[in-house]
């Protein structure tokens, strides 16, 4: 049994999701690292091969460190899913007084400013969360999505070489689902987990059928239970609604792990804790947004430096303490 298969059986795993159309290679490199050292058990990445390369450089700087080695997944849907979109407008059809609203609802500061003379969306940086899409009065802000063409999926993946592939699935996509599937197995690859994320939307019975193929195809599953998908800013309704999903699923759920994610943070332990027969469900949990928050100070801090943050020898400890302050009550719980 792996540590990372250890973790899920007493609860205490914890994954980083850097985001499965987050392309914003300096940062993951950097978070990849810190969250490593940190103690996850599994780093969540998009499906392409520069951000995996960024991750595994940031990974083998904290295994250098004295990280045990997280698993890789990286994250594919069977459909249109917001997690796998980016936004997109033309800058020049932005009228030149506007006050710019797009820019300030952005958590990932992915528009640019006008004084940069890049004021439209930086691809690389947007993880499709939607907040910009109806902020715009002109309504300018388009919708651009991301999932993978049926051909690609196959060699993509032999050349990734993840440990765990991630699949988001909505209603009615069981057909769908296992046609990811059939790709999956085209790579060739052997795979240490394969994670469903469904939100509250995909019923009981469906999430049968897919363990039924997943079972089918040899997989061992793990359950995201994506509470409140792409909260970005995350906040107790946030945590919240991650731990509403989870009691409602903990009973009558497909066997496999149960892990929360979808607005997840600091709050989401004690809610946990406070509902003792739901906590003895939970197999863990996944941080992303609050992750990439909690340490974006940091990063600008860096970056206004002109390094990376894990090679400033003052910088690094206090983002590797921050993390530790998110993700040690999970690792340490009973
Ligand atoms: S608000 Fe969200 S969708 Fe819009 S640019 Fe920023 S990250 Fe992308
Ligand atoms: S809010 Fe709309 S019009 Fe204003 S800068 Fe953003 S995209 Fe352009």
């Amino acid at each position: 049994m792996t540590p990372a298969d250890r973790a899920l059986a007493s609860g205490r795993w914890v994954k980083w999701i850097a985001g499965a159309s987050n392309q914003d290679l300096e940062s993951i490199e950097d978070l990849a690292g810190i969250y490593a050292l940190a103690g996850v058990h599994c780093v969540d990445l998009a499906a392409d091969a520069a951000v995996v390369a960024a991750a595994r450089r940031g990974l083998a700087w904290a295994e250098a460190h004295g990280a045990a080695p997280p698993w890789v997944m990286v994250s594919l849907s069977d459909g249109e899913d917001p997690h796998f979109r980016k936004a997109w407008f033309d800058p020049r059809r932005c009228p030149p007084d506007c006050p710019r609203p797009c820019e300030r609802v952005c958590p990932a500061l992915a528009i640019g400013e006008r004084a940069t003379g890049a004021p439209g969306v930086l691809a690389e940086r947007c993880y499709g969360c939607g907040r910009c899409l109806p902020a715009c009065p002109q309504g300018l802000i388009e919708e651009r999505s991301l999932v993978l063409e049926a051909g690609t999926v196959a060699p993509l993946l032999a050349e990734l070489r993840p440990d765990a592939v991630e699949l988001h699935t909505s209603p009615g996509r069981q057909q769908a689902f296992e046609q990811r599937l059939r790709q999956l197995r085209a790579s060739g690859l052997a795979l240490r987990r394969l994670a469903v994320s469904a939100g509250a939307e995909v019923s009981l019975p469906e999430l049968w059928q897919r363990f039924a193929a997943l079972r089918a195809w040899g997989h061992r599953p793990l359950w995201q239970l994506d509470g409140r998908p792409m909260s970005g800013d995350v906040g107790a309704g946030t945590a919240r609604a991650a731990v509403a999903l989870l009691a409602a699923r903990s009973t009558g759920m497909p066997p496999g792990p149960l892990q929360l994610a979808g607005g997840t943070n600091g709050s989401s332990l004690p809610f946990l804790q406070a509902r003792p027969e739901v906590a003895a469900a939970c197999s863990g949990v996944a941080f992303g947004g609050v992750a990439r928050r909690l340490l974006q100070p940091l990063l600008a801090a860096a970056q206004g430096r002109g390094r990376a943050l894990r090679h400033d020898p003052e910088l690094w400890p206090r983002a590797l303490e921050l993390a530790r302050s998110l993700l040690q009550p999970w690792l340490e719980r009973s």
